[in-house]
């Protein structure tokens, strides 16, 4: 990723493209698809829906990743209607792992819309595709050309970079003068009824050639690439203005028990995470020792006095914007009755029902290890933390940073 002063370079205008250019680029690339566009589920079909729940999972995961997600997915919600009719939380626990759960919740929303005002039918034009909630110019046009061959460009990040290159874009293409001339490009390469094709291929290439690290000597633009022929080196390209450090949290959670149950909240519906379940906890404040950032937590959350009684385990994981790590703490519930202050509800849970919940990542680490443990810690319940040591990590080999 380049960084330098030249991301404050701004965007040329757009030249257009003369029509025997803007042919080869369209043939050359149409050519090198048919030969190596990969097998993936979602290019075995035309339903829109589909297509849809495709695109969404692949904006920010990758498509190795997405594969059994999405056939997952499908199977649990094979149609508009039964993921319209589905409950959120079985949504969200299909959902569970991919991360960047407001998607799901959007889909979810956005299908009720559909079968609402739409009878269940994804919608063919292009307003009316866009004024449905969180669909955005991308999933607009992917969906639209490559279910109905409509010829709507659709300009994601490989896109971005694979035309930056081409045309040699010299200005960070998520800014609006880049972004305006990627698209425009975008749109006049496709070729007329091969919309579906064309805008597969794009990002088909982007994946697998011009890649970040881009294989110019197999490239099929080669000749006519820009970036390849007159720079130095083409990963230079695009552009980005420089990332601000991604900052570090600390974070105290309490499994707290009563019984053979731990309690678990759910947070709110609105902003990260939304609506998915968690072990009790935040983040520690200055001048604060992790135990008693876990219990004020604990109370501030939920209304109850715990004892927090020793270390479970500590773990380190990391999201697109910030990373943490998370001290996890046996407590002892004490007094008072779980009310849902900053969480929107709460629950005594088995540890075996734990998995009939969604959780973020980091907390799943947490419930493999209570549930291969399979029972109440007896004696870790009876060690205090006030007498005890600081938090050790009791995974083996075990501070793992994931995303
Ligand atoms: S020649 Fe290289 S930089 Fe240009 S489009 Fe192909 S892979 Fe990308």
């Amino acid at each position: 990723m380049a960084k330098t002063e030249k991301t404050t370079r701004r965007a040329r205008p757009a030249e257009p493209l003369s029509p025997v250019l803007r042919k080869r680029l369209a043939a050359r690339l149409l050519d090198w698809y048919s030969r190596n566009q990969r097998d993936l589920p979602w290019r075995r079909t035309q339903d829109p829906y589909a297509i849809w729940v495709s695109e969404v999972m692949l904006q920010q995961t990758q498509v190795d990743q997405v594969v059994p997600y999405y056939q997952r997915f499908m199977n649990a919600f094979p149609t508009m209607a039964a993921l319209a009719d589905a409950p959120r939380d079985a949504v969200l626990k299909v959902w569970e792992g991919m991360g960047y759960y407001s998607r799901a919740r959007n889909l979810h929303e956005t299908a009720r819309r559909i079968v609402e005002k739409h009878d269940g039918q994804f919608p063919t034009t292009y307003e009316s595709v866009r004024d449905l909630p969180g669909l955005g110019a991308y999933t607009a046009g992917s969906v639209l050309s490559i279910a109905f061959n409509q010829p709507f460009p659709a300009v994601d990040g490989n896109v971005q970079r694979v035309l930056s290159r081409v045309f040699r874009i010299e200005s960070d293409p998520r800014k609006t003068p880049a972004l305006h001339q990627i698209t425009t490009s975008a749109q006049a390469l496709i070729p007329k009824g091969k919309a579906r094709d064309f805008n597969q291929a794009l990002m088909e290439i982007g994946a697998l050639v011009c890649r970040p690290q881009p294989k110019c000597e197999v490239c099929c633009w080669s000749n006519d690439c820009r970036a390849y022929q007159e720079m130095p080196d083409p990963a230079i390209l695009p552009l980005r203005a420089v990332k601000k450090p991604r900052p570090h949290y600390t974070i105290a959670v309490g499994v707290i028990w009563k019984g053979d149950h731990v309690l678990i909240a759910r947070r709110a519906s609105s902003g990260f995470l939304g609506d998915l379940w968690e072990f009790p906890g935040g983040k520690l404040e200055a001048n604060e020792s992790l135990e008693a950032c876990c219990a004020r937590e604990v109370r501030e959350e939920l209304g109850l006095s715990v004892d927090v009684i020793a270390p479970f385990m500590s773990l380190k994981h990391a999201y697109s914007h910030f990373s943490i790590t998370l001290h996890a703490f046996y407590c002892r519930y004490r007094r008072g009755r779980p009310q849902p202050k900053s969480a929107s509800e709460c629950r005594w849970v088995s540890i075996g029902k734990l998995s009939d919940y969604a959780f973020p990542k980091a907390n799943k680490v947490l419930i493999e290890v209570l549930q291969k443990q399979g029972r109440r810690p007896a004696t870790d319940m009876r060690r205090n933390c006030s007498r005890g040591s600081g938090v050790r990590d009791q995974r083996s080999g075990s501070v793992g940073l994931g995303v």
